[in-house]
């Protein structure tokens, strides 16, 4: 991958500038190039291109213009070497497993991961013969007692779904490189232009982005950055392979996302404090989770570990239950009911009865996902009407 930007660069700046694709034709905004093959001038041209003596696309499972386009965009934005881009935020978690561990290895996890993640690992690593051992996020001790010489791969999203969790992900890389394993970083709650794990010792960052690097809720896909032998080498040629590829139509819409994404992720950031103040001081609820707090359990790490900003999931106990819980919810008018998360609209949902209403009621409970907990991905309508939507839930 050639470095077409500036290192003095800022996030926002990589993100505007950074993997620029420019055809003959001259066109500003870049091109989509929706083309599933590649042709040549001659058999030689063909042959030596095949052969590798020729760097250029062949074939749009692996090389696509527009896709490397977003690839080198979102490396620079990561402060990566490489990445590779795929068709979900699970195909990048299955092609970054696949392609680093083997039967035998075994997987240290936070127990708050997102749900499909938490079956890709039990259930398919799982008849591979790939363990996985989960942890609390927050617990370096537990993360120690957990890894064993097998060990060869730390999972972890931060701050974590829904409780808003930080974990320190320099702790955690210093265990990584201890124990001759990769610390691999779901970035998917913060996107770069709020943390970027590379910088703190991570060794892989995953991305789901259909969240917040798309941002309005149109596509789905994934990608993996890291450095030039496990991303550029191990996982482009598990992509390559065994195709998990991201459509160039998608690749066009998080490119030109990526553009917007430092600016919106402020506003995001920008209104969740707004509402998680608020809703400190409302009589109806009885916890805020939010690292912007100074109530924050781990206030101080975030600061530190999130320098562009909190991010924009809040969490609430509503007083009363599940009961309280679903009325509140109903009540709203404006905010969408929905498990996504990462959109310009801002949506509610009760996690104990949908994303994680697959795990008991005793995990639940232990991992502190009670009944009355709402949690909030703040959009970016008017922070005013969002607190008078929720307002109407929490007086009704
Ligand atoms: C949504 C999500 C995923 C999965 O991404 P898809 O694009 O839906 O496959 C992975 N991790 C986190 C944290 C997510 O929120």
């Amino acid at each position: 991958m050639t470095i077409d930007y500036d290192p003095e660069w800022g996030t926002a700046t990589r993100g505007v500038r950074a993997g620029t694709l420019r055809s003959p034709e001259g066109e500003h905004s870049s091109a989509i190039h929706m083309t599933s093959s590649f042709v040549f001038e001659s058999a030689e041209a063909c042959a030596a291109r095949f052969a590798g003596e020729d760097p250029g696309n062949i074939y749009s499972r692996f090389t696509n213009p527009t896709v490397d386009a977003f690839c080198q965009r979102l490396a620079a934005m990561e402060g990566g070497e490489c990445c590779v881009a795929t068709g979900s935020g699970m195909a990048a978690i299955l092609a970054t497993c696949l392609a680093t561990l083997q039967s035998g290895d075994h997987i240290v996890a936070a127990h708050t991961l997102f749900g499909s993640t938490i079956g890709l690992f039990n259930n398919y690593l799982g008849k591979l013969g790939i363990r996985t051992t989960f942890v609390a996020p927050d617990d370096l001790d537990a993360w120690q007692a957990a890894i064993g010489p097998d060990t060869r791969m730390l999972f972890v999203e931060t701050p974590s779904n829904p409780l808003t969790e930080v974990v320190d992900l320099a702790g955690l890389a210093a265990l990584a490189n201890a124990n001759n394993a990769r610390l691999v970083v779901d970035n998917c709650f913060c996107t770069p232009a709020l943390q970027r794990p590379l910088e703190h010792g991570a060794h892989i960052v995953i991305h789901s982005a259909t969240k917040y690097l798309d941002g309005q809720g149109r596509a789905l896909g994934g990608a993996v950055v890291g450095d030039a032998e496990t991303v550029g080498d191990q996982v482009f040629r598990f992509l390559r392979t065994c195709g998990p590829s991201m459509s160039p139509f998608n690749a066009w819409i998080f490119y030109k996302s990526l553009e917007t994404l430092e600016i919106r992720m402020r506003a995001h950031c920008e209104s969740a404090t707004r509402l998680a103040q608020w809703l400190e001081t409302q009589p109806g609820i009885d916890h805020v989770y939010y690292p912007g707090l100074s109530s924050h359990a781990q206030h101080e790490l975030a600061t530190r570990q999130q320098p562009g900003g909190f991010g924009g999931i809040v969490a609430f106990d509503v007083a009363g239950g599940r009961e309280a819980a679903f009325k509140l919810i109903n009540a709203t008018q404006m905010l969408s009911i929905t498990a996504n998360l990462g959109d310009t609209r801002t949506t509610i949902v009760h996690p104990a009865s949908t994303t994680h209403a697959r795990i008991s009621a005793e995990d639940r409970a232990r991992a502190g996902i009670g009944e009355g907990l709402v949690r909030v991905s703040v959009g970016l309508e008017n922070i005013d009407d969002i607190i008078a939507d929720l307002w109407r839930g929490l007086s009704g």
